[in-house]
């Protein structure tokens, strides 16, 4: 039951379910006049925190915003060095930027694409604050391994959840490894408000002083204000909050996570199973019995001989109205910005260069059915069987 068709008999990478449900919610919000800090934004967070096991959570603007609210919460800033892989999305380094801080970036494993904890240690120097971790694509990081790594390094650590919705480390739900998670409802993550995100934690000053911050230092919410008009600023913060209209949005959509995430699960393992056959290819994933994927999408490394035609092969998935994607298209330290800033040196990034440059990521998410999965699957091996037969491009 979706509105919004897109293209017919076409699979795209991405996109996000709504219905009629989201549709009534965000015209009831509409109508009630409250756009914003309203007990709506409240509900979504009493529903995230029910469904993670967190004991605070709080709605952001964006997952690179509660990021940002983080590093500022605990005065990370000038001066100061946060740990963030070089595999990840722009935004990780970014909100470590935006802070005044600098990253500093460690190369990742190639079997998962996380941040590879033993390289970890050599890039502490007196100014490093925290690590920031990604889970990768929803394979959770051994933070058994970092957070041993951060209490003798007496580092914060916080954990960019914008991919592992659903995603959890023995038995615990990632975002409430470390200090902080922050996730992301951008559209093509697991579920979506729009535009939006969540910072979760089990340390309460933390949570207090992201609330704090995230509406302009503020002491009273517009609900907690006896007298309307009244209040004072009693810190410098920013407008990081999130409108009632998305959140509603999201309290619609978190009640349908757990179905979306066996589809992902059901998706990726039929697809797994079938590209595996492939000689040399390696497809990300968990590594660990104790971990769960959340199965964000399927990034395929291709082996050497096919990943010479990676174009050719992404043209002709694309022919046949397959979505793709490539996540992500550059190790960060790599992207003009960082590398006109902080110089590139092509050794230490090795795996996340391979993963960047071979990878093709396919998509698993709840909009595809068994038949779009088998369709990709046969397309895929088809195409790679062509591609390897032929010499020249
Ligand atoms: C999407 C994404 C972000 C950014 O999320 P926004 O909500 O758009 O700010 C950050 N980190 C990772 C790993 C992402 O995939």
């Amino acid at each position: 039951m979706n509105f919004f068709k897109i293209k017919k008999n076409k699979i795209p990478f991405g996109k996000p379910l709504v219905d009629f449900k989201e549709i009534n919610s965000v015209t009831k919000v509409l109508k009630s006049g409250i756009y914003a800090h309203g007990p709506i934004s409240n509900l979504f967070e009493k529903k995230f925190c029910s469904f993670t096991g967190a004991k605070f959570s709080s709605t952001v603007s964006s997952c690179t915003a509660g990021m940002h609210l983080f590093y500022f919460a605990l005065g990370i800033g000038r001066g100061d060095e946060v740990i963030v892989p070089a595999q990840t999305h722009t935004a990780t380094a970014h909100a470590v930027e935006l802070s005044g801080a600098k990253p500093v970036f460690v190369d990742c494993e190639i079997e998962t694409g996380n941040i590879d904890p033993e390289k970890i240690q050599k890039k502490i120097t007196k100014k490093t604050k925290a690590i920031c971790v990604v889970h990768f694509l929803g394979i959770p990081v051994d933070m058994k391994k970092i957070n041993y790594i951060a209490k003798k390094n007496n580092l914060f650590v916080l954990e960019d959840c914008a991919l592992s919705l659903g995603a959890s480390y023995n038995k615990t739900h990632t975002g409430i490894l470390g200090d902080a998670g922050v996730f992301s409802f951008y559209p093509a993550k697991h579920i979506t408000t729009g535009e939006g995100g969540m910072v979760i934690t089990n340390n309460k000053k933390i949570y207090e002083k992201i609330k704090l911050s995230k509406s302009l230092g503020i002491n009273k919410t517009f609900l907690e204000r006896k007298t309307p008009g009244v209040y004072d600023a009693i810190s410098l913060g920013f407008n990081y909050r999130m409108s009632e209209i998305h959140a509603a949005i999201g309290v619609e959509q978190i009640k349908k996570i757990n179905k979306f995430l066996s589809i992902r699960k059901k998706n990726f393992n039929f697809l797994k199973k079938q590209i595996n056959k492939i000689k040399d290819v390696i497809i990300l994933d968990s590594q660990n019995s104790s971990s769960k994927n959340s199965y964000y999408c399927m990034n395929i490394i291709l082996p050497i001989k096919l990943a010479n035609k990676r174009m050719n092969f992404i043209k002709k998935l694309n022919e046949k109205n397959i979505g793709t994607s490539i996540y992500y298209p550059q190790p960060v330290p790599r992207m003009s910005y960082y590398k006109k800033k902080y110089g590139y040196l092509r050794k230490n990034f090795l795996n996340a260069e391979i993963i960047s440059d071979r990878c093709i990521s396919l998509p698993v998410g709840p909009h595809l059915n068994s038949f779009d999965i088998k369709y990709i699957a046969r397309h895929f091996m088809e195409i790679a069987k062509i591609l390897k037969n032929r010499k020249k491009i």
